[in-house]
């Protein structure tokens, strides 16, 4: 990371926690690591960038559905999804330190840092070496990469490290009151698996036809072994996972259809679509037979924000044989021997987007410091340039002053804007210290009320990005902010 890039990260992790998006969880006991609580502010915008994906997913497609499964699930689940025998990362650990890291990681890291000294043709060398290593899970190779490439501990700079083990990433907890009658439960490492094990539940009790959607937004936990970059890597995370069936032989097209279309979903949010880039799997895992992610250019690099895996009939097919029970879908259409296809257990595309990672994306992407210095005098400020539909407030409202009935003028339109949207009143300070307070949460319209406003109901409003002024009719707020953060602007 440049100075500039890594002093940018760090603005924007404090700005996040200053204006009551991001804390560090039980902060007061000095943290939990890779654990975060989101704030006032923080819960908002995730929670539009949740309905924002629910609509794109759900509302604008006629066959698919969304659902809320268990976050604990028969053990037996994650036995047939192959997470308990394969949901390994490769961990080692220094010696002299005592600190513990993912070997993988460790090599990406001296990839990023070959790549940003220009020396690509290494870099590309190392990469493909690391691939191998991975895809054939030769834990030995990967000691050797990092022998062989001087990799040393970022702590104790020693290369004194342990022999390359495998980590299986799921928390497990008892469940039951009895010790000896409980069980052991694991929590959910994906939501992807709640949605196979309702397939026909969903498939019947809404009479879907093939090819359908289940979408979920939901928690999952895994246990990292290195928790790094802020909410990129977290130990408790949210998941927005869509498993699509289809028909067997389809799969190629519809993973194109979807690898297209959740890039679509990315760009319409007015991200520079330069920094979002395709990324291949190397390795597939165990159930994929083709994998993308999409990427983000964040300030320490791209990373992955969104994977879309063509999974196959893997874990339905898993599901049958550890559970006994049929997982078949009747297809009644014709095929071109003009019977029909008959019974089958379907192919599955997935798309499964972090939230936290997208929010980060989001916050990132909008975070703005603004020189607005003029030859009189210096001046700058924060301003969050959040797609307005996404905006924790949607306007502010502002008593000129608090006094000659100006806060109860101000009240009676609050009081009228919030049935339809999240606003907030305000009568603290001068009148530029409070938009600067809400262009640091992007809040896209400011409203003052002054004395004219008790005259002629009219107000001023004042636009975030441009900062422009004009006088508008107060019964005219509902239909101008509607305007602005209408979904249709993303959807359309
Ligand atoms: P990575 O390679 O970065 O560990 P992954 O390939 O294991 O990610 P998936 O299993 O494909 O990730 O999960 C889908 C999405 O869930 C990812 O694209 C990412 O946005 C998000 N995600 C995965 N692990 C975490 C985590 N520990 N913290 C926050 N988000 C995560």
């Amino acid at each position: 990371m440049s100075k500039n890039t890594d002093e940018l990260f760090k603005n924007v992790i404090s700005h996040a926690k200053e204006y009551g998006f991001v804390f560090q969880s039980s902060e007061i006991y000095d943290g939990l690591s890779a654990v975060y609580d989101y704030g006032q502010n923080g819960a908002e915008l995730k929670n539009n960038i949740k309905t924002y994906w629910w609509k794109a997913m759900v509302q604008m497609h006629e066959n698919i559905v969304g659902i809320d499964s268990a976050i604990f699930m028969h053990p037996k689940i994650w036995k047939a999804s192959g997470h308990v025998d394969g949901f390994n990362d490769p961990m080692i650990d220094n010696k002299d330190s005592k600190k513990r890291y993912r070997a993988d990681q460790l090599i990406e890291d001296r990839i990023t840092k070959l790549d940003t000294e220009g020396k690509t043709d290494d870099a590309e060398v190392l990469q493909a070496d690391m691939d191998a290593a991975l895809k054939s899970d030769d834990l030995t190779r990967l000691k050797e990469i990092i022998i062989n490439n001087n990799i040393t501990c970022p702590i104790s700079g020693t290369s004194n490290w342990t022999e390359v083990r495998q980590f299986n990433l799921m928390f497990s907890t008892q469940f039951g009151a009895m010790a000896e009658g409980s069980e052991e439960v694991y929590l959910r490492p994906e939501t992807a698996q709640g949605i196979f094990v309702n397939f026909l539940n969903v498939q019947k009790s809404g009479r879907m036809k093939i090819p359908f959607g289940i979408a979920q937004i939901g928690k999952a936990f895994r246990n990292e072994v290195i928790a790094r970059q802020f909410i990129i890597r977290m130990r408790e995370f949210e998941q927005m996972e869509m498993q699509f069936f289809i028909r067997p032989g389809t799969e190629m097209e519809w993973y194109e259809y979807w690898k297209t279309a959740r890039l679509k979903w990315h760009v319409a949010l007015g991200t520079d679509p330069a920094k979002y880039q395709y990324h291949d799997h190397a390795k597939l895992a165990h159930y994929a037979n083709a994998a993308v992610d999409i990427e983000y250019q964040f300030p320490f690099g791209f990373k992955e924000v969104e994977g879309i895996h063509s999974r196959t009939d893997f874990d339905l097919s898993q599901h049958q044989k550890f559970s006994g029970k049929k997982m078949q879908y009747f297809d009644p259409e014709l095929g071109p021997d003009g019977k029909p296809y008959g019974n089958y257990i379907p192919y599955v595309i997935e798309t499964s987007i972090g939230l936290d990672r997208m929010f980060l994306l989001t916050l990132m992407n909008a975070y703005e410091e603004e020189d607005l210095s003029t030859e009189e005098r210096t001046d700058s400020r924060t301003v969050l340039k959040l797609p307005p539909a996404l905006a924790p407030v949607k306007a502010a409202i502002f008593p000129l002053t608090k006094k000659d009935g100006l806060p109860e003028k101000a009240r009676e339109i609050m009081d009228k804007l919030k049935l339809e949207y999240h606003v907030q009143y305000e009568e603290k300070d001068a009148i530029g210290k409070r938009y600067r307070r809400q262009d640091a949460i992007g809040t896209p319209i400011c409203i003052t009320v002054d004395h004219q406003s008790l005259e002629d109901n009219t107000v001023t409003i004042r636009h975030r990005d441009s900062m422009q002024q004009e006088r508008v009719h107060a019964d005219d707020l509902e239909k101008i902010i509607g305007d602005l953060v209408s979904w249709k602007k993303l959807l359309g």
